[in-house]
């Protein structure tokens, strides 16, 4: 959930000048709802759906009755089990005892890779209407310049998309009216033409150990989506969500079991983090131990009560609900506008997108050139540990995605990340860490050791403390930097999209 970024190559000025330049020269006009030439959110041929389907509109609410059904996709099936063996007497806890669950993956049915049919295309997502049944235009996932152009089709000065694009990421409202820098025949035209800004707030829990606080938020088409918002010792790093579910099917994350519902837009990533910053802004919110505990209950809080910097997210890790690089486009187009130092102002590096192996999106990324973190959620040394954990490594198999790895660090000179979640008995034993050792020894990276954080109804368990320092000592000896990442928000179900299955299926699961 968290993510530590890995460490850069190299200063890469260079690669944000170049995306900088890039930025400024992609788009064309397309026409909006209301009949104004706005620059789009670009949807690039092929880029919709780099698992295998075509490229398709990003975000939005299914439209009507002609919205295809959101059913959970999954990789093509397989029986295989991570399955449980011998008792092994009771947990440390005295809970229910455990079984030895090992890596003995039980296959049946193994289908050859390569011939694995590609994967259904994402649900359609049209995006919000306004009530002449016309798209309405996402704004917040919008550039200044982009809104410069949007503003002067209805006949404003282009100065007028800075000051709203200043307005929606540092101030912000249910309304445009709020937006009183803003002419009233402006406002009047946004809120005719532009997509809802805010979302409801239905839930916000605060671990009162670390002072994690994980918000449930409800969008306009009634989805529910999480974002999380981490204190470390630097700062407010947030944890966003790219889709409304999920469809990679991880054994042990909670997000994909409802399947995916849709894409999320630019402007509702954007959102995520606005959001955030307005809590943190917030006077009376900062007054609230509840939401932010002393620092002294903390161990990794700052030492200061109110250090610069605590006022606002300074970090933020793609690593909420969904695959990032399934929704690449509006991903990028999120980073952007939040990279905008005229709103959330964070610096590409301190960025990090995770992504559980879809090896045309990490291409795809690497094409973008931009010196923000890749995580790879690797969780295995062997295909057969990781097809039964991740089913995605039946379509990109370590000896694919690992290439891919290698081309990603060739061409944007970044040190990756690799999230290896331990999970007692299946994936934490010695031979594991010097598989994995083995596999990873020439690859410029960092190992993040992530101790599960259990979803109910998953009969997998936490790996012991002794099991993760011992793989972390073996690893490390191999010559592979790594580290224990600290777990956050233990006791508010912080794990991938755990929140919201409590609040779909409030009874014990
Ligand atoms: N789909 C992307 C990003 C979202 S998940 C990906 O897979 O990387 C972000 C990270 O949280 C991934 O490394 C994922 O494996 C991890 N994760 C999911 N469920 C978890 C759990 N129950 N405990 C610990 N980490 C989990």
């Amino acid at each position: 959930m968290t993510g530590r970024g890995g460490q850069g190559l190299r200063a890469d000025g260079e690669a944000e000048d170049r995306a900088r330049a890039g930025r400024r020269s992609r788009g064309s006009a397309v026409r909006t709802g209301s009949g104004p030439e706005v620059a789009p959110r670009r949807s690039r041929p092929g880029s919709g759906a780099p698992g295998g389907g075509p490229a398709r509109p990003v975000g939005g609410w299914p439209r009507g009755a002609g919205a295809p059904p959101s059913e959970p996709e999954r990789v093509p099936a397989r029986r295989v089990s991570l399955r449980p063996r011998a008792p092994d007497g009771p947990h440390a806890d005295g809970a229910t005892p455990r079984t030895r669950a090992d890596a003995s993956v039980v296959e049946a049915d193994r289908p050859r890779r390569r011939t694995l049919p590609p994967l259904p295309p994402l649900p359609v997502w049209e995006g919000p209407v306004g009530a002449d049944g016309r798209p309405l235009v996402d704004v917040k996932g919008m550039l200044p310049s982009e809104l410069g152009a949007l503003v002067t089709s209805w006949g404003d000065p282009a100065y007028r998309g800075r000051q709203l694009f200043e307005w929606l990421h540092r101030g912000g409202g249910a309304s445009f009216d709020a937006a009183t820098a803003l002419p009233v025949s402006l406002r009047g035209r946004l809120q005719a033409h532009a997509a809802p800004q805010v979302f409801e707030l239905i839930q916000r829990q605060a671990d009162p150990v670390d002072g994690t606080v994980k918000y449930l938020f409800r969008l306009g088409d009634g989805q529910t989506i999480e974002t999380v918002l981490m204190r470390y010792r630097y700062g407010y790093t947030t944890c966003v969500s790219s889709q409304v579910g999920c469809r990679m099917g991880c054994r042990f994350c909670a997000s994909t079991i409802g399947g995916l519902r849709r894409n999320l837009s630019a402007g509702e990533m954007a959102e995520q983090v606005a959001a955030l910053n307005r809590d943190l802004a917030d006077p009376a919110r900062r007054r609230d131990p509840a939401l932010f505990p002393a620092p002294a209950a903390d161990p990794g809080a700052p030492e200061e009560a109110e250090p610069a910097g605590f006022d606002r997210v300074s970090r933020l890790v793609v690593m909420g609900m969904g695959e990032p690089l399934e929704n690449l486009d509006a991903v990028l187009g999120f980073l952007r506008v939040v990279h905008e130092p005229a709103g959330a102002g964070i610096g590409w590096r301190h960025m990090t997108v995770s992504t559980s192996g879809l090896v045309p999106g990490i291409d795809a990324l690497a094409a973008a050139e931009l010196p923000l973190t890749l995580a790879v959620s690797l969780h295995a040394p062997n295909d057969e540990l990781r097809d039964g954990l991740v089913p995605l490594n039946l379509r990109y198999p370590l000896a694919e995605l690992l290439a891919a790895c290698r081309r990603y660090v060739e061409r944007t000179r970044r040190r990756l990340t690799f999230e290896y979640v331990m999970i007692d008995r299946v994936n934490d034993l010695p031979e594991h860490a010097r598989e994995l050792g083995r596999l990873l020894r020439r690859m410029p990276c960092h190992v993040n050791l992530i101790p599960l954080n259990p979803v109910p109804g998953r009969d997998l368990h936490p790996s012991p403390a002794e099991s993760v320092e011992r793989f972390r000592a073996l690893l490390g000896g191999a010559g592979v930097p790594c580290t224990v990442r600290r777990q956050l928000g233990l006791s508010i179900d912080a794990a991938c999209g755990q929140l919201r299955r409590r609040a779909a299926d409030p009874a014990p699961q």
